[in-house]
């Protein structure tokens, strides 16, 4: 008998144990890194300050620091139904791919 202790989150491919793994109701799986993620990205249109990108695992303040000038972006890409919060850098591979991307708000940085 085989005994399954992890299921593939649907969104970062991640192997993830059981606990960590829910099911949407289209049957996807979702890991709570990526649905915490997707809080943040919706957090985030609404106006909240973002948590910072979910890939690279860079803050908002971290990203403040580094961009010359004062526009910092972020992005907003939505992966069916769950958005993900990344990066300028990070968002490359899927702007070539994609076009329905949200870019984020450009937020001033004060
Ligand atoms: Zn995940
Ligand atoms: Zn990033």
């Amino acid at each position: 008998m085989v005994h399954l202790c992890c299921k593939r989150c649907n969104w970062c491919s991640r192997q993830r144990p059981l606990w960590r793994v829910h099911q949407l109701t289209s049957g996807q799986n979702i890991c709570d890194h990526c649905l915490e993620w997707h809080i943040h990205a919706t957090d985030f249109l609404n106006g909240a300050v973002p948590a910072g990108c979910q890939a690279c695992g860079i803050t908002w303040e971290q990203m403040r620091e580094r961009t010359i000038g004062d526009e910092v972006r972020l992005y907003v890409v939505p992966k069916d139904g769950i958005y993900q919060l990344l990066c300028r850098r990070c968002v490359q591979p899927y702007m070539r791919k994609r076009h329905d991307l949200y870019e984020g708000k450009e937020l001033i940085a004060a």
